[in-house]
């Protein structure tokens, strides 16, 4: 007789996201012609730039010939990408990573919620709270066993070291939902906690474009000894607008070795079996985010979300807000006032200045207080939005 996996019954379901939509389902039923602003989307808004579309162009003509059409890729990645991964993002910065420790695929959200099928079923994972759902949903339908890592305004955001002993931790920085950058010195301590424990490490690193503060960790091999406990992934998604063409990577170094064997190969055996790698089209439009004009275009991408977090941290720093993020990350997590519950001020946000943002407790139980809202929208709704909550000041 079938038997579904049990697992599953342990989520928690989307209920928080489903109970939001319905609310604003609601809310637009009751007024149609209201003006809401979207502050909570995790998505980007500017379309893809044009030496990307350029390159996307002149892939699909080169599919439409013979002579230049391409069927299925190599599983892990076209060379031309790989090369471009590790020159532009490593070894420009000094980091010692190979083309063929870059794997390619067709998002971080696959890859981070995939990896864990390497894992032993025993084993312990450190998830920090709150967290991007993914780490711990995947880990739950295994039904592994999670120990939360409270991740605080009374810790600045920088969790502490697991306090029983744990076999795998998952690290995202700059991090979403709270838009904060994990120091160099707290990455140390996970890095010789990994070595000290033969634990392994996973670095998400979504957001590391979006730092501008010099001396900032954007790879987790920028700590010495990371190399042979970590695995790094990173997207297209945030840094180029990808999130609609899908294109990312992750890095598993060869040194990665547990038990005497290759974390590399185990990887790469289950992606041979699962995957069949990203379209030619795509990766030739992400090899272009790194030529001179790709790179140049990318950056004003990123400045325009940036002038945003700029304007949406100002705004509630004036209004005598407390809150964090957005200044090396497209996120704001702002501490909510007067004991409000993140779910009540999602009401009291929509129905009395028409703004839509994410409710805290929806990224974990440390998320309830704080209120997410995204740089990701368009700059005069952003200002205006905060016009509104400037206006609402006193009932906020
Ligand atoms: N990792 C983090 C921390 C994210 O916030 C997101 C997307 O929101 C992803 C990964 C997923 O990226 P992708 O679009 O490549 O699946």
């Amino acid at each position: 007789m079938f038997e579904i996996n049990q697992n599953y019954l342990n989520l928690s379901g989307n209920y928080l996201f489903s109970a939001i939509q319905q609310k604003v389902k609601a809310f637009l039923a009751e007024q149609p012609d209201a003006d809401l602003i979207r502050l909570g989307i995790g998505d980007v808004t500017l379309p893809l730039t044009p030496t990307v579309i350029a390159a996307l162009h002149q892939a699909t003509d080169e599919m439409a010939r013979r002579e230049t059409f391409h069927g299925y890729g190599p599983e892990q990645g076209y060379e031309f990408l790989r090369q471009a991964v590790a020159d532009h993002e490593y070894r420009a910065r000094g980091l010692d990573i190979a083309p063929a420790e870059i794997f390619i695929s067709d998002g971080s959200k696959c890859d981070v919620g995939n990896i864990q099928e390497i894992f032993s079923a025993g084993c312990i994972v450190a998830i920090s709270d709150p967290v991007y759902p993914v780490y711990l949903d995947s880990n739950l339908m295994a039904g592994r066993r999670i120990v939360y890592l409270p991740s605080t305004c009374e810790n600045r955001f920088s969790p502490a070291l697991p306090s029983e002993p744990v076999d795998v931790i998952y690290l995202c920085s700059p991090n979403n939902p709270t838009g904060t950058v994990l120091p160099r010195e707290e990455l140390i301590k996970f890095v010789d906690y990994a070595r000290r424990h033969r634990a392994l490490l996973l670095f998400d690193s979504a957001y590391s474009d979006y730092i501008r503060e010099p001396g900032l960790v954007r790879s987790i091999y920028e700590i010495p000894g990371a190399d042979e406990v970590a695995i790094e992934f990173k997207s297209f998604s945030k840094t180029a607008g990808f999130t609609g063409l899908r294109c990312a990577y992750t890095v598993i170094p060869r040194r990665l070795q547990y038990g005497g064997v290759s974390l590399h190969s185990l990887w790469n055996r289950r992606q041979c079996t699962k995957f069949n790698g990203v379209a030619y089209i795509v990766q030739r439009a992400a090899a272009a985010v790194y030529t001179p004009d790709g790179r140049r275009e990318v950056a004003g991408l990123i400045d325009y979300y940036m002038t945003n977090a700029d304007l949406i941290r100002s705004g509630l720093e004036q209004g005598g807000f407390e809150v964090y993020g957005g200044k090396n990350a497209p996120y704001i997590w702002w501490k909510l006032p007067n004991g409000f519950d993140s779910m009540h001020f999602f009401d009291k946000l929509l129905s009395t200045c028409r703004i839509i943002g994410t409710p805290g407790v929806g990224f974990g139980k440390e998320g309830e207080g704080y209120f997410r809202l995204t740089a990701f929208g368009d700059r005069d709704q952003t200002r205006e939005a905060l016009n509104r909550i400037a206006e609402a000041r006193d009932i906020l």
